[in-house]
């Protein structure tokens, strides 16, 4: 079965990160962007953090576009990368803002442990480079594939992973250890929604039973790195276990690719209601 959307479905962009996190462009010029390529509902979706939403939320009243608050954490099960989107969260909720500001030394933790150990294979960049690309909220790998871009050292974000800093790479510093189940509790505790991001960026799917247990509501069907038959198997189990189907581009902004899913995401009307319904926000068009 080809998985693709309906034409009369409305656009949106469930899945997008900031400056606040690794985006390339500032909160309220991503809902600027949003807009202008014809977006309806556009979730805030930064790694680890909510430090994006209130500027977006203020510009989103400026036009005709929902900005849902939202985040997408980082978590591992065993070997493999887990990400939980977070939908319709209280970003002001003290829980989720204390694991947030954990998270954020964690990341520093590993920024300056994988500094220290490019420096030691005699590859330039400091800390305070790093710092420069982050901007104050939370580090990322791709702030470090900036500061070496700069210096010379790769010729872009995704020629520093595979070079340097993916998964067993030279410069690889393992994640902070944090379970998917324990990122969908602090969702839910935060009022939000827990959708299960990317799932073929290498989710096992053992998990999933476990996973709809804590209280995984929705999975992000529609995102560029699910292939066809991804689709149609989460696709699937989507509708055995009544879960919401979500959609996103993943977007950055550093790259061209980047602006290939930017405006071509389209959600059946039905789960952006069932996103708000079971978040308690109330249908007001
Ligand atoms: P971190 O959160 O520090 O572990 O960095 C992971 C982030 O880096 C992901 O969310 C992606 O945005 C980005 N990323 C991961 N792999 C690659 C890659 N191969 N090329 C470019 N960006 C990547
Ligand atoms: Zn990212
Ligand atoms: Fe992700
Ligand atoms: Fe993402």
């Amino acid at each position: 079965m080809y998985v693709s959307y309906e034409k009369s479905w409305p656009k949106v962009d469930l899945h997008v990160h900031t400056s606040a996190s690794d985006g390339n462009y500032d909160p309220d010029k991503i809902v600027r962007l949003a807009w202008e390529k014809g977006i309806r509902y556009l979730a805030i979706t930064d790694h680890d953090t909510v430090g994006g939403i209130k500027t977006a939320l203020a510009e989103g009243k400026k036009y005709p576009l929902e900005v849902i608050p939202g985040i997408e954490i980082s978590t591992l099960a065993e070997e493999s990368e887990v990400h939980i989107l977070g939908y319709y969260i209280d970003y002001e909720n003290p829980e989720l803002k204390e694991f947030c500001a954990r998270i954020k030394n964690a990341r520093e933790t590993r920024a300056q442990r994988i500094v220290d150990k490019l420096n030691h294979l005699g590859y330039q960049v400091s800390m305070d480079q790093v710092y420069e690309k982050a901007g104050p909220e939370v580090i990322g790998r791709p702030h470090i594939a900036l500061a070496l871009m700069d210096n010379g050292v790769v010729k872009s974000i995704t020629d520093g992973f595979d070079k340097l800093l993916g998964y067993g790479k030279p410069g690889y510093v393992p994640r902070f250890k944090i379970l998917p189940v324990t990122a969908v509790d602090i969702i839910l505790k935060a009022g939000g929604i827990p959708v299960l991001a990317h799932p073929g960026l290498g989710f096992p799917k053992d998990m999933l039973p476990h996973l709809l247990q804590s209280g995984l509501k929705g999975i992000e069907v529609f995102h560029p790195d699910n292939s066809q038959e991804e689709k149609s198997y989460y696709l699937k189990k989507a509708k055995e276990f009544e879960l919401i189907v979500t959609g996103g581009s993943d977007f950055h902004g550093h790259d061209k690719s980047d602006w290939k899913y930017f405006g071509h995401v389209r959600l059946e009307p039905k789960n952006l209601e069932r996103l708000r319904e079971e978040s308690g926000k109330i249908l007001c068009d």
